[in-house]
């Protein structure tokens, strides 16, 4: 069943330990087939040195495997949350990448301060509120996936296509696994860039015409970045 998805799952999930943004087992992709219903995703705590195509497990949006005889990822319930609340996403990724993590961990967003940024993400990166105790001891990954959506009020997921949890790390997202795992190689290297540019100048501000530039050279009514 969605022998080809496994396979972009399975592949989307290397890529991650290629682009240098997991090492063992922290992350995981996942992606979604919308006709079913159905989402694949990596199975929990396997050595991605061992890990098969095959062993990528079926879920229904309930949770629910329906095909895979290992467990589906710890944060599967946070994927699921994702995809409930945005229709037009096709794939989920989450790291614990250094740069995008340590912003997680210091708790701010992650502001729109170049072209780099601009050209991926419209707004600074969300950065989500503490979890309650009830959050936390409650349904813990399905709650992750509700402050990420609260977060998103009033912002677009499809223009901004990542979040970095409190004190967790950075998940986004993208049309597909593969464009998710882009966005997520891209929110690492622009929350480097920040950092960096940060200590060199606390004081920096961004020119808002660059942010439209940018951001609608590649994604607006009439972008005109890469080939036709
Ligand atoms: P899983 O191996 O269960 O996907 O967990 C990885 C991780 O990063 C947890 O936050």
């Amino acid at each position: 069943m969605l022998e080809e998805l496994k396979k972009k799952v399975f592949q989307s999930n290397l890529d991650l330990v290629h682009h240098g943004l997991v090492i063992f087992t922290w992350g995981n992709v996942s992606a979604i087939d919308r006709t079913k219903g159905l989402v694949v995703i990596k199975p929990s705590g396997v050595s991605y040195e061992t890990m098969k195509a095959d062993d990528m497990v079926v879920v229904d949006l309930d949770g629910n495997v329906v095909e895979g005889n290992l467990r589906p990822s710890s944060d599967t319930p946070t994927h699921l949350v994702l995809y409930k609340a945005f229709p037009a996403i096709g794939g989920v990724v989450h790291t614990h990448s250094t740069y995008a993590t340590a912003w997680s961990q210091a708790g701010i967003d992650l502001p729109n301060i170049g072209t780099t940024h601009a050209d991926y993400f419209h707004d600074s990166i969300p950065c989500t509120s503490d979890m309650t105790a009830d959050e936390v001891y409650g349904a813990y990954e399905l709650e992750t996936g509700n402050v990420i959506v609260k977060r998103f009020e009033g912002i677009n997921p499809v223009h901004t296509p990542g979040v970095l949890v409190k004190n967790h790390g950075p998940f986004s997202w993208g049309k597909n696994a593969e464009d998710a795992v882009h966005n997520a190689v891209v929110m690492e290297q622009v929350a480097k860039m920040a950092f960096v540019a940060y200590s060199v100048n606390p004081s920096l501000t961004m020119n808002p015409l660059l942010v439209e530039k940018h951001f609608n050279r590649k994604h607006g009514p009439g972008a005109y970045y890469g080939q036709k």
